[in-house]
């Protein structure tokens, strides 16, 4: 997108908004199918809570790719979006065993990560063919925050409790159908992630009537220069080949999935916000916008580096900002940016703002979450209206109960 396109945008409907670009997920789609275009059957299941407007999940749908979902709720989303639900996988973690036998009465793939519910799951419905979710403990990422393979993360079940899976297949005579992983959002190294698949396959040999393995995700897109980007195409021709070599052995050609979340939707979204006031201290000048960390929480959270463009004055001077929201508290988005000059007043966007941003939105300060525009064809849609005080208010029950308290009388 032109940052002309994006100036007129943050006109038409108001500061601040997320703007999403469909060429760039319909491209980063075409990227890794055809990475994989050397496998029979593959399907992609984009990771809903990245970005979970309906839009989008249309778009999506449209382009042929399933949903992973978390939640019933992302469930529902999904199905509203008009996606089949034999085309949606719920693998959630630490979810109740009802929530869990709703989504699988209304038709979606259930994935298990824990031995209790397999164990409750499996006796109740030994029908309804069920994935699991492996840990294969291998830490694909560098920061241990969003690298869940390791020994004591929550998800999944461990590969050394094998033998405690096949236990209950066999005493419930539950049927599994897929075998799954997701070890993390960091793959930096493509050796640490066909390491882990080789696991998967090994993992999966015990289980005699699989349809699919699910490799989750973790696909590492750029968000500064010289970021570590996965080699998306070499990661391709490799694990096609293993792919295609355990299915000869296996004896069927399995569907491979994955689970995309940031790779298809980080790089298509910018955040536009406006500068409400430049400030100056002993030591620093700060951009004050009209956002915070309710509308975008991924900096303050996990310290994530977004790019900042001031698309006002694109090739002003460049100065040092220190980009601050206006919630009240340490509300910090960048710390001594080199900007192109600020005057306020300006736009600035925020770059790979589509995955974990808006989904991540919050009221807090009482301020609304902000709209959405899809860029579609050169064409601007709103696809979220910017909410309103009404917003704030309409879940809030209005007690009459307390007296006001009088002086006494003299
Ligand atoms: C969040 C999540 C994903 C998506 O991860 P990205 O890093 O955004 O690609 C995939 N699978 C599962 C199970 C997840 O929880």
């Amino acid at each position: 997108m032109e940052n002309a396109n994006l100036l007129a945008i943050a006109k038409e409907f108001g500061s601040p908004v997320y703007v999403y670009d469909s060429s760039t997920i319909v491209s980063q789609y075409e990227r890794l199918t055809n990475a994989f275009k050397q496998v029979k059957h593959v399907k992609l299941n984009y990771a809903v809570k990245a970005l979970s407007n309906l839009a989008i999940l249309k778009l999506m749908n449209s382009l042929g790719a399933g949903l992973d979902t978390v939640s019933i709720q992302e469930v529902k989303l999904g199905l509203l979006a008009g996606v089949a639900p034999n085309n949606i996988i719920f693998t959630p973690n630490g979810v109740s065993l009802a929530e869990i036998e709703k989504v699988s009465e209304m038709g979606v793939q259930i994935n298990i990560d824990n031995l209790s519910i397999l164990e409750q799951f499996g006796t109740k419905h030994p029908d309804v063919p069920v994935c699991i979710r492996i840990n294969p403990h291998v830490m694909a990422g560098g920061n241990s925050n969003i690298s869940v393979g390791h020994i004591d993360s929550k998800f999944g079940i461990s590969i050394h409790q094998i033998p405690h899976i096949l236990r209950i297949v066999e005493n419930t005579g539950m049927n599994i159908n897929g075998i799954h992983m997701h070890t993390g959002s960091d793959i930096l190294d493509i050796d640490v992630f066909l390491y882990a698949s080789e696991i998967l396959f090994e993992t999966a040999k015990n289980f005699k009537n699989l349809d699919f393995i699910d490799f989750g995700s973790g696909f590492k897109v750029p968000y500064k220069e010289g970021d570590i980007e996965t080699n998306i195409e070499e990661f391709g021709q490799k694990l096609t080949k293993r792919f295609n070599d355990f299915c000869k052995e296996y004896g069927k050609e399995l569907i491979l999935g994955f689970e995309p979340g940031k790779f298809l939707v980080s790089e298509a979204g910018y955040f536009l916000a406006e500068v409400n006031v430049v400030k100056q201290t002993t030591s620093t000048v700060f951009a004050g916008i009209d956002s915070g960390f309710n509308h975008l929480i991924r900096p303050m959270l996990y310290n994530s580096y977004h790019g900042i463009i001031n698309i006002s004055n694109p090739k002003g001077r460049e100065r040092f900002y220190s980009v601050v929201g206006y919630i009240c508290e340490t509300d910090t988005f960048a710390t001594n940016r080199r900007i192109s000059e600020i005057t306020e007043g300006d736009i600035i966007a925020f770059k790979n703002a589509g995955a974990y941003c808006f989904s991540m939105a919050s009221n807090y300060n009482s301020r609304f979450r902000p709209a959405e525009v899809l860029w579609h064809n050169n064409e601007a849609h709103l696809i979220r209206k910017r909410e309103t005080f009404e917003d704030l208010t309409k879940n809030q029950v209005d007690v009459d109960i307390f007296t006001k308290v009088t002086e006494p009388a003299s």
